[in-house]
């Protein structure tokens, strides 16, 4: 009898307690999904995103992200003038810092370049003021060495956050990300060829890697890139479909 109104209180003290544990742990996961959705590169949800061109014509663009980085860039370079393929580089102003004289043959010979921001920033709760200051430092170092500013701007991993698209608009900048990728940050030879060139169609956009985030280039080893590289070039002109930059893609 002298227990029971502390049973019942007990009681409700439980209920209380399921109730606020279930309520974090929805809060917990929808919390998670949402930054989770910030990850997603072909996401539409909060800001735009290009991921193709248009598919009236049998175009396609090659993008290389992350360089320029000695020997695996050049050797790509190097390629690309044999096949007489014009590509996009979107690189970092670390690695341009490091090595200008490569950003300047990617000029020479025609290739598009694009911002892919300073250091390679995850971009999750980042400010506005530093999403500004890691575009506006790689604008800057571009055009010293080119005398252009980009007009492409890709995020790291291709990932966003708040803040980052009203940055873009005020400097007039667009977002792309990619359609197609032979996931060469983790597939050898053969799984990136057969990756890039699985649903590789009109106004496709193709990711690949010339270099490894802002690391120096004594740990990048981009090989199976570059020996991938002329059977993805020789399989798209195969299935009927022209290397164009993005700049021409897109206009
Ligand atoms: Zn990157």
């Amino acid at each position: 009898m002298i227990q029971f109104p502390l049973e019942a209180g007990e009681a409700l003290d439980m209920d209380a307690i399921w109730i606020i544990s279930i309520c974090a742990i929805c809060l917990g996961g929808l919390f998670g999904l949402y930054v989770y959705a910030w990850s997603i590169p072909t996401l539409q949800w909060f800001a735009p995103a290009i991921l193709r061109g248009p598919a009236d014509r049998n175009r396609i663009a090659l993008t290389f992200d992350d360089g320029p980085c000695p020997g695996n860039s050049e050797q790509i370079l190097d390629i690309l003038r044999q096949y007489d393929v014009k590509a996009t580089f979107f690189v970092c102003g670390q690695n341009v810092e490091r090595s200008p004289e490569i950003l300047r043959r990617i000029q020479a010979e025609g290739h598009t370049i694009g911002n892919h921001s300073y250091s390679h920033p995850f971009p999750y709760f980042r400010s506005r003021s530093f999403f500004a200051r890691e575009v506006d430092l790689t604008q800057e170092v571009i055009e010293k060495v080119t005398g252009k500013r980009p007009k492409f701007f890709r995020p790291p991993f291709g990932a966003r956050w708040l803040g980052l698209q009203p940055v873009l608009s005020a400097r007039r900048l667009s977002l792309v990300n990619w359609s197609d990728t032979g996931y060469d940050w983790k597939l050898d030879t053969e799984g990136i060829v057969r990756e890039t060139l699985k649903t590789l169609g009109p106004g496709s956009i193709i990711l690949l890697h010339d270099g490894r985030n802002t690391y120096p280039p004594q740990r990048v080893d981009r090989s199976p890139t570059v020996t991938a590289l002329p059977a993805i070039l020789e399989g798209a002109v195969k299935a009927g479909l022209t290397f164009v930059s993005l700049d021409e893609l897109l206009s």
